[in-house]
């Protein structure tokens, strides 16, 4: 019999994601959108439910906790987005425009598990005619300055595109706006539908990489190193602005070896002709106290090193603070990224080391 993680890298390694069980908020058939993806999961033979609210799910299949989080990771809710109000998005961009919630893969550091806690399903959000007009309006209180906006902050939507199309709409959009800027990152490879876009160079599209030690023993479900190179190369070719986070930085016996591996992959792999204007964002692993703990309940045997007496407790803004590595690790991982990608990208740039 198929383990979990066997079934999710079959259904996104082999072709696109696909939900087991479908749910919509009654508003979401009033948008295209919705009744577009409704279309779709009836096509694909889902079984589809109403919901009052993404808050009543209450049914989901599953003896266990493990099992109703590992359901609820493949439940896909369909509804309107009521905040309009976007949160900041630092370092990365100004603002993070929400698209959709939630992922199907199984990064057992992603920091979702804290922020979406007991609700971790997906969420697609049907009004984004509603959510650029709200993007719009922060483009014109900013201008003349650019305001960037982060499209994969509470999801992966490259993963979801085939479902939602709604990258592909916000591409467009930000096109046409000459103080807007898009950007967003994946671990998946599902790049065909954004293509043949118009982007106007105003959307920067990341790929997130790491160590095979990092992809192979914390990053279940997600696209392999060299799928998302492939996508990468044709995100290039596409014309648009590219980019490589790197993240979590994991110091780990043998992580001079694994970046330096990962960083001469890259170099090799990448057509020159994108060195100039390739974009860094250097993320060290960080977790917090309440991370910690769901992340244990949810990976029991997880390998991730996660021991308070080796890192730093660094003072957050809303009380909850996180641990880092220590002051001479991170100058260590720093100095040592910095180094690596000036030999091998010398045009490239690192936009920050955080
Ligand atoms: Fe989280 Fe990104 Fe992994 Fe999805 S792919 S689980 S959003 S880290």
């Amino acid at each position: 019999m198929s383990t979990t993680a066997e079934l999710i890298r079959s259904s996104t390694e082999t072709g696109v994601f696909i939900p087991e069980l479908v749910y919509f908020e009654p508003d979401a058939l009033l948008y295209p959108k919705g009744k577009k993806i409704r279309d779709w999961a009836t096509a694909q033979g889902l079984p589809i439910s109403m919901t009052t609210s993404h808050n009543r799910i209450t049914d989901l299949p599953g003896d266990t906790e493990l099992a109703k989080y590992r359901i609820a990771k493949r439940t896909l809710v369909v509804g309107v987005r009521k905040t309009l109000k976007f949160d900041t998005s630092k370092p990365s961009a100004e603002y993070a425009i929400p698209i959709a919630t939630g992922c199907m893969a199984h990064c057992h550091y992603c920091y979702l598990q804290t922020t979406l806690g007991a609700k971790p399903y997906i969420r697609i959000y049907v009004n984004t005619d509603a959510i650029m007009e709200a993007a719009a309006g922060y483009i014109a209180e900013r201008k003349p300055e650019i305001t960037r906006f982060e499209a994969a902050c509470t999801s992966d939507p490259v993963g979801l595109e085939h479902i939602s199309g709604s990258l592909a709409e916000l591409i467009e959009f930000m096109a046409d706006q000459e103080y807007g800027r898009l950007r967003f990152v994946t671990k998946f490879n599902h790049v065909e539908p954004l293509l043949g876009l118009r982007h106007n160079d105003h959307t920067r599209i990341r790929f997130s990489v790491n160590a095979d030690y990092v992809i192979k023993n914390f990053e279940p479900g997600t696209a392999r190193f060299h799928e998302r190179i492939e996508a990468a190369g044709k995100i290039a070719e596409a014309g648009y602005p590219l980019g490589f986070i790197i993240a979590p930085i994991m110091w780990y016996d043998g992580w001079q070896d694994g970046y330096y591996e990962l960083l001469e992959k890259l170099s090799h792999a990448m057509p020159r002709s994108v060195f100039r204007g390739l974009s860094f964002e250097l993320i060290q692993h960080r977790y917090t106290k309440t991370a910690k703990n769901i992340i244990l309940q949810r990976y029991p045997k997880t390998k991730l090193d996660m021991q308070e007496d080796t890192r730093k407790y660094k003072w957050g803004r809303w009380g909850q603070g996180k641990y880092v590595y220590p002051d001479e690790q991170a100058s260590l991982l720093k100095d040592f990224m910095y180094t690596q990608i000036a030999e091998k990208f010398p045009e490239s740039t690192i936009e920050y080391f955080t």
